[in-house]
């Protein structure tokens, strides 16, 4: 038998930024337990994209995460907005329809920019400019998206390198292959281990604290169409297949309380000809999230939801789930030639339906009513607005259709100049909403409503924070943020 002081589970951005944090603040014998075998170890976080969103009141602020940007970049400031607390908070509030939990999201929110600069001093996390993601250029300038101007370098699969890479540094023992199993709780209420399943069979791991950070129930198709709904059951996975709900139900057969919206994930259009499961080595270039600069029509031809209703970065979360819900849950998105030079990258990795008339375009497209498909293309034409009326990529534009009855709100420009090109999307789910309750020292919540002692979470598995929809970026800085909290707790814990 094993005896730690703190045992972490997980090992993705959040479960190694508690080791860490945890080490950092006095931990000697510091244990990560990872289910996946190592050439598949990371989690979530290696596919992500490593995009970070934080707040700042000076865009100067950041360069000290970014040194000699200005040799790379010319007038790299000139380009980034203030990013203030508030917005980042109202941005919160805003997607989530004021359902993110008011004390959580603001310690995530009044810490982003701290945890951010400690993953870079602490972390070893190096960083650069999000510009695939989040920079259109405008009058030789490139403009970036408010609050997502950093991240990791070589994105997630440079993030979680380097998380490994400084817990190794930190004599943090790593143990591939091993799954926790079950929570061991003693007579008197406290946490006293895990017990784990690896190559060898069953075995205890004894500690003073536990760090859940083990990620949500994307990849459990039973839990997915339990709790998501059947047409989430069936989506594809965009990341790992590892994050099964196990330290979710782990926690909550000792009695911690499911908290934040179980029915509630993050899906996001992706190319539909992907698999079940996303390619390791290809990350997250399954998204197609640059349908603002054209429509998505669904197989009875129709538009579905307003494609401009936001930047993309605040809608593509919840779109993902919209087209799930459509028949076939496939969908095309349909550009013309003056747009498609502001698709973003990830569009490289499937080839485009392209014709020089739109009557070729649809009879390629596997909609089953393809009349319906091109009346509801010409209606839009007719609605829509041309370049000169103010169409304005860097920007949410105005440029809003007139007179449909499902508006484009944003830029809403004419189907109009061959050739034209279509690709396939369907909803990929990323991560599961659903959580367990914590309170500000990252403590797991008995059903008593009393601390569960020595059990701390952090990651995905913190529920209360989104509803319904997510900022892009969110995801790590709360996975880092939480992370250090319980890891540093954890380490206190007696
Ligand atoms: C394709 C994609 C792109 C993304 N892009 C971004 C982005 O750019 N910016 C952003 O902020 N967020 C992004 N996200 C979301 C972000 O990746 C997650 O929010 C974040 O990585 C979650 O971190 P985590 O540590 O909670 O979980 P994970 O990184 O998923 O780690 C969970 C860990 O727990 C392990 N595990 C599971 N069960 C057990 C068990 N029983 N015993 C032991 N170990 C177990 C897993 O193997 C894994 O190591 C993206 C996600 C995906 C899938």
């Amino acid at each position: 038998m094993s005896r730690y002081d703190v045992i972490v589970v997980g090992a993705g951005n959040a479960a190694l930024a508690a080791a860490v944090s945890a080490t950092e603040n006095g931990a000697e014998r510091v244990v990560v337990i990872e289910k996946a075998p190592r050439e598949m170890r990371g989690g979530n976080t290696h596919w992500s994209g490593g995009v970070l969103r934080f707040a700042f009141d000076d865009p100067r602020e950041i360069g000290e995460l970014l040194p000699g940007i200005e040799d790379e970049f010319e007038n790299f400031y000139d380009g980034i907005s203030p990013y203030p607390k508030e917005d980042f908070h109202g941005d919160l509030m805003r997607v989530t329809s004021g359902r993110t939990d008011p004390v959580l999201s603001k310690l995530l929110v009044f810490n982003s920019f701290e945890t951010v600069k400690w993953m870079k001093q602490v972390g070893g996390i190096k960083m650069e400019p999000a510009i695939t993601l989040s920079a259109v250029k405008k009058d030789n300038v490139m403009v970036w998206a408010r609050g997502l101007v950093v991240r990791a370098e070589h994105e997630g699969v440079g993030l979680s390198r380097s998380w490994f890479a400084t817990a190794e540094r930190l004599g943090i023992e790593i143990r591939y292959g091993t799954a926790a199993m079950e929570l061991l709780m003693g007579d008197d209420g406290r946490i006293r281990g895990v017990k784990v399943r690896d190559d060898d069979g069953i075995s205890v791991l004894n500690g003073r604290s536990v760090v859940l950070g083990c990620g949500g129930f994307e990849a459990n198709v039973q839990m997915r169409t339990q709790h998501i709904g059947p047409l989430v059951g069936a989506a594809k996975v965009r990341g790992t297949p590892h994050n099964q709900g196990d330290g979710l139900r782990m926690a909550m057969n000792v009695g911690a309380m499911p908290w934040g919206q179980w029915s509630g994930c993050h899906a996001t259009p992706i190319s539909a000809e992907w698999g079940d499961f996303a390619p390791r080595e290809l990350t997250d270039r399954s998204n197609r999230l640059s349908y603002v600069y054209g429509i998505m029509l669904n197989r009875k031809g129709r538009r579905f939801v307003d494609e401009g209703e936001d930047g993309a970065l605040f809608t593509y979360a919840k779109f993902g789930r919209a087209i799930l819900a459509e028949p076939g849950a496939k969908v095309w998105q349909i550009f013309d030639s003056r747009v498609v030079h502001l698709l973003e990258p990830r569009y490289q990795t499937s080839k485009p339906i392209t014709a020089n008339t739109l009557e070729d375009l649809v009879e390629q497209l596997d909609i089953d009513d393809r009349a319906h498909a091109l009346d509801t293309i010409d209606e839009y034409n007719a609605h829509a607005r041309e370049i000169d009326d103010g169409f304005d990529p860097t920007r949410k534009d105005g440029l809003s259709s007139r007179g449909l009855a499902l508006e484009k709100t944003n830029w809403a420009l004419r189907i109009a100049k061959p050739p034209f090109y279509a690709y396939s999307a369907t909803g990929g789910i990323t991560f599961t909403f659903g959580g367990l309750k914590v309170n500000e020292e990252a403590q797991v919540i008995g059903t008593d409503w009393r601390p569960i002692k020595g059990l701390f979470c952090c990651g995905e598995m913190v529920g209360g924070l989104f509803y319904d929809n997510y900022p892009a970026g969110t995801g790590l800085v709360s996975g880092a943020t939480f992370g250090r909290i319980a890891g540093r707790n954890a380490a206190a814990a007696g």
